[in-house]
């Protein structure tokens, strides 16, 4: 006697998502089981494509439906899963009438507390590993003091369009993306008093047509200036990632970045350090700013850290060039660094989200 559907719903019963720590069944993860002898066919719905624990859900779902075939003494069953994903916007922002990007589940801010840390290249390059799980995914250019996204993401040749009042975002390796880069002439001085540069960041925010995203990632000027606190007033965020350096001089500032952002009510996701050490042509490490700075303040904190980028040469280069897609071939352990600070960022996001425990700053400024 082989097992029923009835059998493989209740062995699934007993696996759990290990970050949501509920089980299967109840997150209504299953989306179809089909039992055809000892074929066993399933079709499981991940909280985000860019799910960190894939490998273990698979795993564990063998197991228990193993288990399941040895406790009724039936044969060993043939598991194939299919793991699609659909992520899930958060309860708050869904309630909320006044959404201003209903289509838009997830805004993530970049913050950093100064410049030149790589805030600019871990938001765009977070955005590219995202979308390269298969994730829909957005990037809004907010540094509108300094944008870098026109040369990281080679849009130099790209004319920007517009339908009507909307203007529409380059597609490019497999993001949308919005700068104010593309819309003055590269050689004007950005120069915006503060109510300019609420209306310049809320027009790029609101007046692009993003379509259907699941994550948008906001890339903001770094400091605690007028655009964090435009962009928290303006769009219920999920949370913010804040990038610093291992020296302590950057770990000063990127502490007031985080406070920043708690003071706006807005949950810190976690923390990236980057240029954590350099790998040399002798293909040594070394900590050329004392790596490890970042964890210890992300600790002191009480915020994750959601991964490192050493320096590499190549990742410069590619920025230089816009061609971002290509640290994933030039330098595999960087491609891995990257897909692991996303599938982080994305878990950590699923997480709060089902435990329904994110801040969503309904802050109002006058
Ligand atoms: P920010 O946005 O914080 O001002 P950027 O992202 O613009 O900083 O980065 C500043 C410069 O440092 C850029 O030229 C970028 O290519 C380079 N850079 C950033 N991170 C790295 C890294 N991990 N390895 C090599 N170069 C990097």
């Amino acid at each position: 006697m082989s097992l029923k559907e009835k059998d493989i719903f209740e062995a699934l019963k007993t696996v759990d998502d290990p970050e949501i720590k509920k089980d299967l069944v109840t997150l209504g993860m299953v989306k179809a089981v089909k039992v055809q002898g000892t074929n066993v066919e399933l079709t499981i719905q991940l909280t985000t494509p860019a799910c960190p624990l894939k490998d273990k859900i698979r795993s564990d779902i063998e197991s228990a439906i193993e288990k399941a075939a040895k406790n009724a003494g039936a044969p060993s069953p043939q598991v194939a899963i299919e793991f699609t994903a659909e992520v899930t916007k958060p309860n708050q922002r869904a309630a909320e009438g006044a959404d201003p990007l209903p289509n838009v589940k997830h805004v993530i801010a970049v913050g950093a507390g100064k410049g030149g840390v790589g805030k600019s290249t871990v938001s765009s390059l977070l955005a590219i590993a995202l979308a390269k799980s298969g994730a829909r995914v957005g990037l809004l250019d907010g540094d509108i003091y300094g944008p870098s996204m026109p040369t990281m993401l080679g849009l130099d040749n790209l004319p920007p369009a517009a339908e009507g009042q909307q203007l529409i975002p380059f597609d490019v390796h497999g993001i949308k993306a919005i700068t104010i880069g593309k819309l003055v002439p590269p050689d004007k001085a950005l120069i915006w008093r503060g109510p300019m540069a609420h209306g310049a960041f809320r027009q790029l925010a609101l007046q692009t047509d993003w379509g259907e995203l699941d994550y948008l990632i906001v890339d903001l000027p770094p400091g605690t200036g007028d655009v964090p606190l435009t962009l928290a007033q303006l769009i219920p965020l999920t949370g913010a990632v804040v990038v610093c350096t291992p020296q302590k001089v950057a770990q000063d500032d990127a502490r007031r970045a985080v406070r920043m952002f708690q003071q706006l009510g807005v949950t810190v996701l976690g923390m990236v350090e980057n240029m954590s050490y350099f790998v040399g042509d002798d293909g040594k490490q070394y900590d050329l700013f004392g790596r490890g700075g970042t964890e210890s303040l992300a600790a002191s904190l009480n915020i994750p850290l959601l991964g490192t980028l050493p320096i590499h040469s190549k990742l410069r280069e590619n920025c230089d060039l816009g061609t971002p897609l290509a640290n994933w071939d030039d330098s595999p352990e960087t491609g891995q660094h990257l897909d692991q600070m996303a599938q982080d960022l994305a878990g950590r996001i699923s997480v709060l989200t089902h435990a329904g425990s994110l801040q969503q700053p309904t802050i109002s400024v006058t």
